[in-house]
């Protein structure tokens, strides 16, 4: 028998409910799915021919592309469950101040670790194969993106990675965080799989000199882009404009930091004109609903998510995509007049991630389009009723779970609910024992 060369085989999918939304064909019943180089090759009616290398017959699946979060933090993994802050915290600077600046300062490397794996295994699980994350261990910096991309590659999915560069600890650790972007960057700034972006906290953790700083730096680079929380708090308006901005996305462009690959988080409280800020550099804005609704600081305008075609992330509070989607629609539903136009979220999910994720990582990701990287979620999903093309939204939504299979550059990561080559329990206890000391020394630090 002739060696097939894992990259070239030719693999032919049979049998599947094919949904492939805002693609050239973006529904097929019982269709196929033909593979090569880690790519789809065609997708339709497929006679399953000699030139086959392999056939998979996955009986009535439904077929959905690989889906893509574009805003995390897998940093925060551990926290389910963790013990609420003593103090209550009243707005959103006190929830940072009392959560996730304790938490972010007591990470080290093991718990670190443990954190990327649960947190990529938990995204995995729900069909998520592009993770665009926004990392923070603040006592642990040096080397910790490339933990993150070691840890990604084990689990055969992608990522993105930036450091988020603060000046509340002080000049080295701003220092140290500026070198691991740059380091970062320089070695996977061509990488197919790794897309490095420059991280910053907010605008209102950061100096007029190191924002300087940065710019400088980058001046350096090329191919950067920023990623960076943007008005999620008006607290974070407000400081700009006590440092005499108009607004947090005009003082980050008037340092030239905004661009093309740049991504702008939450942008609650832009102002009418950073829409037109934004437009000009192309950066790009992601929206994330459930975690504004858990931090209590408003909802993104529906009119300025239409008009700068939004993003969708999670903000660290899960890996599942289609319920960020569900409950993004339910949180602004629940503030809306009967009639009132809401927000199309599965657009956000299916069509706007992809043209960010294309974006970055410069070749083409989340559809099942000829040519697109063969990421797939497969859901044994039966539905109780008619599936066609113009419901895939309702069924999705509201009817899938957690897909039994997920493929990655054509191949399987999850096979019959099955991690491939990893150990499902040995992530979850070395989580465990990880997050009891993370807890403790939170508790120990500040928390007291
Ligand atoms: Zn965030």
């Amino acid at each position: 028998m002739m060696h097939v060369n894992q990259n070239s085989k030719k693999t032919l999918l049979t049998h599947c409910r094919i949904v492939n939304p805002y693609g050239e064909i973006d529904f097929i019943e019982n269709g196929s799915i033909l593979i090569q180089d880690g790519l789809i090759k065609e997708i339709g009616q497929i006679e399953s021919a000699n030139t086959v290398d392999e056939t998979i017959d996955l009986k009535g699946k439904t077929v959905l592309p690989g889906m893509i979060n574009a805003h995390s933090h897998l940093y925060s993994a551990l926290a389910t469950g963790m013990p609420f802050p003593k103090g209550s915290p009243t707005n959103f600077t006190e929830i940072l101040e009392q959560v996730w600046w304790i938490l972010d300062r007591a990470l080290d490397k093991e718990s670190t670790k443990a954190s990327y794996e649960a947190g990529l295994m938990d995204h995995l699980r729900y069909g998520v194969t592009t993770v665009i994350d926004h990392h923070s261990s603040q006592n642990y910096i040096k080397g910790s993106l490339q933990l993150l991309a070691d840890t990604a590659d084990q689990f055969g999915m992608n990522i993105s990675g930036a450091f988020e560069m603060t000046d509340r600890n002080g000049a080295n650790t701003f220092q140290g965080s500026l070198d691991e972007n740059i380091r970062f960057h320089n070695t996977y700034i061509d990488s197919a799989t790794v897309r490095p972006l420059i991280g910053l906290h907010a605008s209102f953790t950061l100096s007029d000199e190191s924002l300087q700083h940065i710019a400088d730096q980058l001046k350096h680079e090329t191919n950067w882009g920023i990623h960076v929380h943007t008005a999620e708090d008006k607290a974070d308006q407000t400081d700009a404009e006590k440092r005499g901005y108009s607004s947090v996305i005009q003082r980050l462009d008037s340092f030239g930091l905004l661009n093309e690959n740049s991504l702008v988080i939450h942008g609650i409280h832009f102002k009418p004109e950073d829409s037109e800020i934004i437009k000009r550099t192309g950066a790009m804005l992601v929206h994330n609903p459930s975690s504004n609704a858990n931090n209590r600081v408003g909802m993104t305008p529906s009119k300025l998510i239409e008009n700068l075609n939004a993003g969708l992330g999670t903000d660290g509070m899960q890996g599942n995509m289609l319920a960020e989607a569900k409950e993004g629609t339910l949180i602004r539903s629940s503030h809306l007049p009967g009639g009132a136009a809401g927000v199309h979220y599965a657009e956000l999910l299916f069509r706007n991630n992809p043209a960010i994720a294309t974006k970055l990582f410069n070749r083409k990701i989340g559809k099942l389009d000829p040519g697109y990287s063969a990421d797939m979620a497969i859901f044994d999903y039966r539905p109780r009723t008619v599936f066609h093309a113009g419901n895939w939204i309702g069924h999705s939504l509201f009817g899938m779970d957690k897909p039994s299979d997920v493929m990655t550059a054509g191949q399987f990561r999850i096979r019959d609910y099955e991690l491939m080559g990893i150990s499902e329990t040995e992530i979850l206890n070395k989580a465990q024992v990880q997050s009891n000391k993370l807890w403790k020394r939170m508790e120990d630090g500040v928390m007291e």
